[in-house]
Parts: structure tokens; C-alpha cells; sequence
């Protein structure tokens, strides 16, 4: 029977869930909108989901070796709890998802952070793939990162670890959705481009960016900005300007504080930032070691909902080989402990 792993990507609007092999093919895949039953049924979908894949599964003579599920949210790794904050879905924050899905399913559940999943899926299938430490930055709607050092996902003491989109680039920077001042967030993500840009046009008599939103601040989005920018708008040029200088010293942070050897730029704002490569890799010049800098291999590739979704499946086989390195540790530990009562026993 062939083996095949179950990742599962709950966003705020479209929960995505798929059989993935060992090497990261997706065979079959499945989309549902995350609420389609209602207000508060993002449970109930997952559970639909996982139930048609094992069917199919099934059907196809496939065995399903763990189910991995990515979430918007800081999410306890070690219980699959999600924090108490889920903005996105917030019908799960503070739920046990890992421990009623592996109830439900009698399979290993593991759970994490969606950026996290997707810095597992660059790390285990993707650009990190003979690496062993990446950074992935996801500029969307929020701004998600996430980081692999030495070959372990860096998820910190309670669940923040690799967060980047809300780390200062600018300490007196204005205030931020966060409670913090000055984040990353501000100014590449694609609310916060969109909200200077609406902050900026409304004090710019006759924008041409105002124009190409119908004269109305808050239809203008990201995408608009940054058509608007190449047209030579000034508020749009001054905007996009900003993001790239932001995420360049963001770089200068990353290559000199954790000098991995790939950064993934990638999230619903990188197709916009890769005609601007050269100016966010030049911006990166004026923060970062020049020599770490050229020696850090920078990709900036659009999003794929395909690809957290195998980053929910990586996550099942990272987790897997993290357990057999803690047994194999636990045996080589008891081996030595047998060794050393034998070379006593002797001396008796
Ligand atoms: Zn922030």
C-alpha cells in the first residue's frame, strides 16, 4: 500500500487540504471556503476535509501516515493547541485542533503556524531543499515568517519565535495593528502598503493613484500601489520605495543576525516585489555584511495555497524524523548508561 501524508491549509477564507507523497507530490487535492457551514464552522470544515481524503484515500489504496495542519496564528506545536488569538479564523484561537483531529482520526495530528508550514515546505521540497537553514518571509495581507537554523524550525519558547513581519525596521516608526511600533508590517505587507498609500493620497490634491481608486482612498489595494508606482505615481513611487527599503533591512537583520544560507520571499505581495529584486538586494547592501550578503542565495517566488498545504505535509515528516533523532538520543543515552554499570560491575 502506498504511503502518503495529509496536509492541511486553513486560511481565513479558503481551507485547502491535499495527499501529498514523501517527496512532496500533491495526488489529490480538496478547497472548501473555511466558514462554508456558517459563522464558527472552520472545525467543522477541516473535519469534512480530512473525512473525503481518507475516503478517497481509501478508495485508492493509499495509507495516510499523519495528517499536518497549517494556521494563521501562533499555534502550541508541542500540545496543537492555537493560541488565544487567531484573527483570521477566530472561532479556533484557544482550541486543542491537534488533540480532537488525532481523537477523530486515529492518526498523528501535528499542528503549527502557517508560515511555519511554509518555510517546512522550502526547507524539505522547495528552494531550502539542500540547505540547512532558511528564512521565509510571506508578505499577504499580514506579514508571516519563518525560520529553519541547522535543520530545526525555530518556533521560540512559546510560539513567536521567527516572526519578522512585526520586528522594527524603523524604532520610532508609527504604531502598528500589533502593539508594536515600527514592524516590517507596515511597510510591505499588503495592508500596510494599501493603509500609506490611503494615508498619503489624502493629503496629495489630485493623485493620480486617488484617480485610479474612482477618487476613493479605501478602494485602493497593494496591487494598485504598485501599478500605480511603475506609471511614475509620486505617492505610489513613495510608498513602494519604502516597502523595498523596509524589507532590504530586514535582510540586513536576517543575513547578520542568523546568516542563513536561503531567504524565501514569498506570501500575496511577492509578485508585485520581484520586478524590484535588484532594489530590495540593493537596499539589503546598505544594512548587511557585504560578504554574508552575497553569500545568501535570495528568491523572491509568488504564492501557492499548494504550497503550505505541503508545508502541513512536511511538517508530519519533520516531526517524524525530529521524534526518531529524540529516540535515537534516549538509546544511545540508555546504551550508555548500560556500558557504564557493566565497566562497574566490574571493578567490584
Ligand atoms: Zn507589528
Amino acid at each position: 500500500m502506498k504511503r502518503v501524508l495529509l496536509g492541511v491549509d486553513v486560511g481565513g477564507t479558503t481551507t485547502a487540504a491535499g495527499l501529498v507523497t514523501a517527496a512532496g507530490h500533491v495526488l489529490v487535492e480538496e478547497r472548501a471556503p473555511t466558514h462554508h457551514a456558517g459563522p464558527r464552522t472552520a472545525n467543522r470544515t477541516i473535519v469534512e476535509l480530512i473525512g473525503s481524503l481518507r475516503r478517497r484515500a481509501a478508495r485508492d489504496g493509499l495509507a495516510i501516515e499523519g495528517i499536518g495542519v497549517g494556521v494563521p496564528g501562533i499555534v502550541d506545536a508541542a500540545s496543537g493547541r492555537i493560541g488565544d488569538e487567531a484573527p483570521h479564523v477566530p472561532d479556533l484561537a484557544g482550541q486543542p485542533l491537534g488533540a480532537r483531529l488525532g481523537k477523530r482520526f486515529g492518526l498523528p495530528v501535528f499542528v503549527d503556524n502557517d508560515v511555519n508550514a511554509l518555510a517546512l515546505a522550502e526547507f524539505v521540497f522547495g528552494h531550502g531543499r539542500r540547505a540547512r537553514s532558511l528564512v521565509v518571509l510571506a508578505p499577504g495581507t499580514g506579514f508571516g515568517a519563518g525560520v529553519v537554523l541547522d535543520g530545526h524550525l525555530v518556533r521560540g519558547a512559546h510560539g513567536f519565535g521567527g516572526e519578522f513581519g512585526h520586528a522594527p525596521v524603523k524604532f520610532d516608526g508609527p504604531p502598528c495593528w500589533c502593539g508594536g511600533r515600527g514592524c516590517l508590517a507596515l511597510y510591505a505587507s499588503g495592508r500596510g502598503i494599501a493603509e500609506a498609500a490611503r494615508a498619503r493620497v489624502a493629503s496629495t490634491a489630485g493623485a493620480p493613484l486617488l484617480a485610479a481608486a474612482g477618487g476613493d482612498p479605501a478602494a485602493i489595494t497593494a496591487p494598485l500601489v504598485f501599478r500605480a508606482a511603475e506609471a511614475g505615481d509620486a505617492v505610489a513611487v513613495s510608498v513602494v520605495d519604502e516597502a523595498c527599503r523596509a524589507l532590504g533591512a530586514m535582510l540586513g537583520v536576517i543575513v547578520n543576525g542568523l546568516n542563513p544560507e536561503v531567504v524565501v520571499i514569498t506570501g500575496g505581495v511577492a509578485a508585485s516585489l520581484a520586478p524590484l529584486e535588484r532594489r530590495i538586494l540593493g537596499a539589503a547592501g546598505e544594512y548587511a555584511f557585504r560578504r554574508a550578503l552575497v553569500r545568501t542565495r535570495v528568491v523572491i517566488t509568488p504564492a501557492d495555497k499548494r504550497v503550505t498545504m505541503r508545508g502541513a505535509a512536511a511538517l508530519v515528516l519533520y516531526e517524524r524524523e525530529l521524534a526518531r533523532g529524540r529516540a535515537r538520543e534516549r538509546g544511545a543515552r540508555a546504551a550508555g548508561r548500560a556500558a557504564g554499570s557493566r565497566r562497574r560491575g566490574g571493578k567490584r
